[in-house]
């Protein structure tokens, strides 16, 4: 059961209480909202040998930061410490939109009907982008509108 993309569903009004909090980048002061520790482990290399200490992290998704996670001690992981490409911090057409299901801009910008495919899924539930998506998010919050090409 995941909940990662629960604001598209009726589930939304019982997690409102859990609305993710948000923190500004130490580096470019984006916004950013948190992520789970369990994210982070799924996504860092060597997660073995990073020091993650109790407190609450968050992910950075402006393109241009190198940071990816920062905690509320400010310690922060770049892009070098990722395992996967990170599709936040990505342009053009190798960019990743959907971990869940490999989908990338370009293939969006020349079939946008994918959307509808990955929106179908999430509503079955069948996505996991709390563990697939560096960002913890839902991969639909990263799709471009179709107007914005
Ligand atoms: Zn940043």
């Amino acid at each position: 059961m995941s909940d990662c993309c629960s604001t598209n569903t009726e589930a939304d009004t019982t997690s409102a209480s859990a609305a993710p909090r948000k923190r500004p980048c130490p580096v470019d002061g984006h916004t950013s909202t948190e992520v789970k520790i369990e994210t982070m482990l799924h996504h860092l290399k060597a997660p073995w040998a990073m020091s993650l200490t109790e407190q609450k992290y968050y992910f950075c998704d402006n393109t241009d930061c190198t940071v990816v996670y920062f905690g509320e001690d400010d310690s922060h992981f770049v892009l070098d410490q990722i395992r996967p490409t990170v599709g936040q911090k990505q342009y053009g057409p190798d960019k990743v939109l959907c971990y869940c299901f490999g989908v990338t801009q370009g293939e969006y910008l020349r079939d946008p009907a994918i959307k509808e495919f990955v929106v179908a899924q999430t509503r079955a539930g069948s996505c996991a982008c709390d563990s697939r998506n560096p960002s913890g998010r839902c991969c639909l919050k990263d799709f471009p509108k179709p107007a914005s090409r």
